[in-house]
């Protein structure tokens, strides 16, 4: 890449200077001097004794700033290209995730109201029935041609319909009855019987209500109960894996590293998740994690505390240097502990307190712009404290044997949303 900018051939404008040519820069922190270009004549009325470097030196210092700044506005471009690409790649992918389920849901919805439209179908084929009401056409259709029966054979005619009508009516008579006497018979067991009839009274009720109102009602019975189901499903499986979506597995292991002349005292099983205090009863040591904490990642953690034995015990981060203290309560650390909250060594909180089987979930935010301390104990945010300090451990301290803890969870990610 060319240096389009010309350092060189730059002339002196002081009087009596003969348009030298500039030959140095003052770089001399005591120089009073605005214009800090040096001639040689300047370098000997002005600058004696500052501090001086070639205008070669500059150009090359400036050319090669110049040449980073190119190369990285180019790749800064690049990747924001590819940032864009790729987020309309993955909402598409969504897009179409959203119709996939759409889909679904529009297959069922729609067998549903096809099975409804074929229940309303039924129904009317039932009104509709053509029998039902032919004794009593052919009454009106003889009526609509003779206006009253003249002939023999019209008489015997009429007298047919008439008599299938009255059988008709009859056997609807007979129904009516019996239901009336069902009725009154009831209406004396009711009297004479301490015990009211419900079964009778369930019948009625059955009777009363119509069955269109309780095919709604059943219908929208359904219909809630269907969407706070699918809602539920919805809200606590579909989707609820996007944060890991951008974070991976983190595989937290304890180091067997050790900061006491005694040599390490704790033992570690489950794949170096589960340290425990097993030698030097109340001697306060650290467990370190194997990895330091990388920046501009966040990492969440779950442990589980095993404070079996009342003693102190300290979870937190902090660097190696405090390490050597053997608890996170320095200038170095941060911890949550069976005493409180802890930041650089000054107690912010002396309530909360850590117990035996408590949760605790920590996260841990080394974005650049501000780093951050969280932590959640048994579901409750507890404390968000920053942190300036780099080169950070996760670390735990314990004092008695037979106190551990436990990682029950970790990952990190390196987004930030
Ligand atoms: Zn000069
Ligand atoms: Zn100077």
């Amino acid at each position: 890449m060319e240096f389009p900018f010309q350092l060189n051939n730059i002339i002196c404008q002081k009087k009596n200077h003969n348009d030298s040519e500039m030959v140095g820069f003052c770089i001399d922190e005591n120089c009073q001097e605005k214009n800090k270009f040096v001639c040689l004549d300047c370098l000997f009325e002005i600058h004696q004794k500052h501090k001086l470097v070639k205008i070669k030196d500059l150009k090359d210092i400036i050319e090669n700033r110049y040449k980073n700044y190119k190369k990285k506005t180019v790749e800064e471009k690049e990747l924001m290209e590819i940032y864009k690409k790729n987020e309309e790649f993955q909402l598409n992918k969504l897009k179409k995730f959203k119709n996939e389920i759409n889909k679904v849901l529009e297959v069922k919805i729609i067998n549903f109201m096809n099975d409804l439209k074929k229940i309303y179908t039924n129904l009317s084929k039932n009104i509709t029935n053509e029998n039902k009401y032919l004794n009593i056409k052919e009454f009106e259709n003889f009526f609509k041609s003779n206006a009253a029966p003249t002939t023999s054979s019209e008489l015997t005619k009429l007298s047919e319909i008439c008599t299938n009508l009255y059988k008709e009516g009859y056997i609807k008579e007979e129904i009516l009855e019996k239901k009336n006497d069902k009725n009154e018979k009831k209406e004396t067991d009711k009297g004479e019987s301490i015990i009211p009839l419900n079964i009778d009274e369930n019948e009625n009720k059955i009777e009363l209500n119509s069955p269109l109102e309780n095919f709604n009602k059943k219908l929208d019975e359904l219909i809630k109960e269907q969407l706070e189901l699918m809602t539920k499903y919805i809200e606590e499986n579909i989707l609820v894996i996007s944060n890991n979506c951008f974070s991976i597995p983190y595989k937290f292991e304890w180091c067997s590293k050790s900061y006491t002349g005694d040599g390490f005292l704790y033992e570690l099983t489950n794949n170096n998740r589960i340290g425990t205090k097993i030698l030097e009863d109340r001697i306060m040591t650290i467990l370190r994690a194997k990895e330091e904490i990388k920046n501009n990642s966040i990492y969440n953690i779950k442990f589980k505390i095993g404070l079996k034995t009342e003693g102190d015990f300290d979870i937190g981060i902090g660097t190696e240097k405090e390490a050597n203290t053997c608890w996170l309560r320095n200038s170095e650390s941060l911890c949550i502990s069976n005493s409180g909250i802890r930041s650089l060594g000054i107690i912010m909180d002396n309530v909360t307190k850590l117990k035996d089987n408590d949760i605790l979930d920590i996260e841990i935010n080394t974005n650049e712009k501000g780093k951050y301390f969280k932590a959640i104990l048994n579901n409750k945010l507890i404390c968000m404290l920053d942190f300036e300090f780099d080169k950070a451990f996760i670390m735990a301290a314990m004092r008695n044997t037979g106190n551990y803890i436990e990682v029950l969870e970790s990952k990190v990610s390196d987004f930030f949303i």
